[in-house]
């Protein structure tokens, strides 16, 4: 791309208006709960979350006849709408030349292990189907003269199966489906927090949500009930979790709610860290092109002295400035990318720079400094000068390289009033993505009948994931529980259920939280909670840190149990209640880390295992790193996930291993009567 691209052209893709919604309807009914007069909403299905996966479980249920309702705490806040990168990825099917390989894209989306392999076929074979779909609804992806997709290579991908609209994919994804949910008519409630799940015996029966409009004096806390036949869960990634983090800002997920519901949580030691912008200023990924041009990175101590840092890792600049280039597609810290002077060795450095209290930076008018001798396009190795070549950068300076290749990576910083042009840019590794979450199985299910989970709030994925493949995760699976759900009819009409008694234990819960006397705030829970994680859980982690940190989250949780938390405004109350979830998921993230590490776990994906005895030692220019050294990952672990349940008040950790996929080839005469009859819905998975 040039610039030669019309102004216009890029700020469509830049700036993508949202559309407006509908009037909510009222509620059905006003029951009395605990002296509190709460409004009752009633539905077939109901969707917390509107991101790209909660929008399209919603859209797809609406087109089978189902009563499908969405609450949501931002309608256009979360990932989907919110995030992005130079070039935001949807990983599916590749449709150039001669077509994909469903298998073989299947074994690359679940190579980093602890992946359901029936789940990573699902998300192959379903790609196809959720990006054609995605092209009806109007989403602009680009085609070559012919009709094929566009496409390049990205993290895990050895392929080229990614594709892009360009900064904005998730957010344009959302967009077409909203616009398609408004054009269904699906009831969309905005404001609304889902704060505790509502079940009889055997399965779901409704929501205690937060809705501050619904508060009145009978109502303070502004609560709302919704009845439903089906829950869908929907609603992202704990991105609150750390302090150092490039989720935008109050993304809290429903780890916590999904572990006080009795719901099983898979994987959730697994998560991707890399280099990017905080959500303090404007989160960002800095992958891709901002990497591929070849920035010079630096650091800038508290005197205002710069340090060219990376030289104390590298041995040569044509050796480091290869390895900035490659963190385009190697985007996500890799333990084993720390060795042999690999990319991963940049994020280690930028870690350590910023423990020592630096500001890290990018320049884009400045070429990488010399190590040996000075940078030159004609000095990296042979890969990325071939692509470099191809592209056409052979501008003498990053931004002009920058502005050729991708013009909408500036323009993008440029409408957050940061113009890298002209200014250095300050970033960090920061936390970006959960790849675990809920349990689900081939169809969505979680182990609560008639709870489902989509998305990021689900667990689907493996240690690693191909680049753009967690959007296509969540329109494969949104799909498929529409599918699941619309196999009866029972979501088809409002649910009648009785909630009166579930509502009853979940008021009482919440005043068992809220408290107006407590020393405890949800600001020192954030600062505590934030802390600890990016500090004791972040891509460098040994067995003493974590069981520390894990006692800590321990005690945490006991005080919030026994003092609750103050609350002094009801505007707080959503976010106290989301604080107090947000702990208790902190202290399964570690309880599960304590568990991996002490069975011998060894370093995979986000997190490198330190420990004097390991078997991999990282080096520099200047010699061995060996506070770095870790622990070589097991071959054992990759076949299995850790899954976790709150029992009484403790996470709890037990083992499984991952579901197979036979690989039985379907045949059309056999397999006909199964789909016909429905009977696909009913097959059991070899396990939940
Ligand atoms: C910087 C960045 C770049 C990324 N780039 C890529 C990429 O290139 N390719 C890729 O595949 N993935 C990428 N990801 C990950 C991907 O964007 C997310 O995994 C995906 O968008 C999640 O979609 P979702 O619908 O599950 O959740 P979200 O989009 O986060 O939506 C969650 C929804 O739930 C709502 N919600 C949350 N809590 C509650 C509650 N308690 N009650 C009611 N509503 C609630 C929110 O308001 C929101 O509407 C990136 C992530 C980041 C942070």
């Amino acid at each position: 791309m040039s610039l030669s691209v019309p102004q216009q052209i890029l700020d469509a893709l830049t700036d993508v208006a949202m559309p407006r919604l509908k009037q909510e309807p009222g509620p059905v009914d006003l029951i009395r709960v605990q002296g509190l007069d709460l409004p009752v909403y009633r539905t077939g299905a109901l969707v917390i979350g509107s991101g790209a996966a909660g929008l399209r479980a919603a859209v797809e249920m609406k087109r089978r006849g189902i009563d499908v309702t969405i609450v949501s705490q931002s309608a256009w806040g979360g990932t989907s709408a919110c995030s992005g990168s130079d070039k935001q990825t949807l990983h599916t099917a590749n449709t150039k030349d001669q077509g994909d390989n469903f298998r073989a894209m299947a074994e690359a989306i679940r190579e980093g292990g602890a992946m359901d392999e029936d789940t990573a076929y699902i998300e192959s074979v379903g790609s196809v189907r959720a990006m054609g779909s995605l092209q009806y609804l109007g989403l602009p992806l680009p085609q070559d003269q012919l009709g094929g997709t566009l496409r390049y290579k990205t993290d895990h991908d050895e392929v080229g199966r990614a594709t892009s609209c360009g900064p904005r994919t998730s957010r344009l994804m959302v967009k077409v489906l909203a616009e398609e949910a408004i054009r269904l008519d699906i009831p969309f409630h905005n404001h609304t927090t889902a704060i505790k799940v509502l079940k009889d015996a055997e399965s779901v029966t409704g929501l205690l949500a937060i809705r501050p409009k619904e508060a009145t004096d009978a109502n303070p806390y502004g609560l709302a009930l919704y009845v439903c036949s089906a829950l869908v869960i929907a609603a992202g990634g704990p991105g609150e979790m750390y302090r150092d983090s490039v989720f935008p800002n109050g993304c809290f997920g429903t780890l916590g709610l999904a572990l006080e519901a009795g719901l099983e949580l898979t994987n959730i030691t697994e998560s991707q860290f890399g280099i990017s912008t905080r959500r303090e200023g404007f989160p960002w990924n800095l992958s891709g092109t901002y990497v591929q041009v070849i920035p010079h990175i630096y650091s800038i101590d508290e005197a205002g002295a710069e340090h060219h840092f990376l030289s104390d890792y590298y041995r040569t600049t044509q050796e480091l400035a290869s390895n900035i280039f490659r963190k385009g597609y190697q985007w996500p810290f890799h333990a084993s990318r720390m060795l042999d002077f690999q990319s991963s060795l940049i994020d280690l450095a930028i870690f350590r720079e910023s423990q020592k209290g630096r500001s890290v930076l990018m320049d884009f008018n400045r070429n990488p400094l010399a190590i040996d001798v000075p940078f030159s396009l004609h000095r990296l190795d042979t890969d990325v000068k071939a692509y470099l070549h191809k592209a056409g950068a052979d501008q003498t300076l990053p931004i002009d390289r920058l502005r050729h290749m991708n013009p909408l990576a500036i323009e993008l910083y440029k409408r957050y009033k940061v113009d890298i042009t002209k200014d250095p840019l300050e970033f960090a590794v920061n936390n970006q993505h959960m790849n675990g979450g809920i349990a689900v199985d081939t169809w969505g299910r979680t182990n609560i009948s008639g709870i489902y989970a989509v998305g990021e709030a689900s667990g689907t994925h493996g240690v690693t994931r191909p680049g753009g493949s967690a959007l296509n995760a969540g329109q494969v699976f949104g799909t498929r529980v529409a599918e699941h759900i619309g196999s009866t009819t029972a979501a088809n009409t409002p649910s009648q259920a009785d909630i009166l008694d579930a509502a009853k234990v979940a008021v009482a819960e919440i005043n068992g939280t809220l408290a107006e006397d407590s020393p405890l705030t949800w600001r020192a829970i954030r600062n505590d909670v934030q802390a600890r994680m990016s500090d004791h859980a972040g891509i460098l982690c040994n067995a003493v840190d974590v069981a520390r940190a894990l006692t800590e989250a321990v005690a945490l949780n006991s005080n919030i149990r026994s003092m609750g938390i103050s609350v002094s405004r009801p505007s707080e109350y959503a976010r106290v209640l989301q604080w107090q979830q947000m702990a208790l998921a902190s202290e399964a993230v570690l309880a599960a880390l304590d568990h991996y590490i002490t069975q011998g776990g060894g370093s995979r994906g986000a997190r490198a295992i330190c420990d004097p005895a390991g078997e991999s030692l990282p080096q520099s220019v200047h010699g061995p790193l060996k506070e770095v050294r870790f622990r070589a990952e097991r071959d054992a672990d990759k076949k299995k996930q850790l899954r976790v349940r709150l029992v009484g008040t403790r996470p709890t950790i037990s083992e499984v291993p991952n579901r197979s996929y036979g690989g039985d080839k379907s045949f059309f005469e056999r397999d006909w009567p199964a789909w016909l009859t429905g009977d696909i819905f009913n097959q059991e998975t070899a396990r939940q």
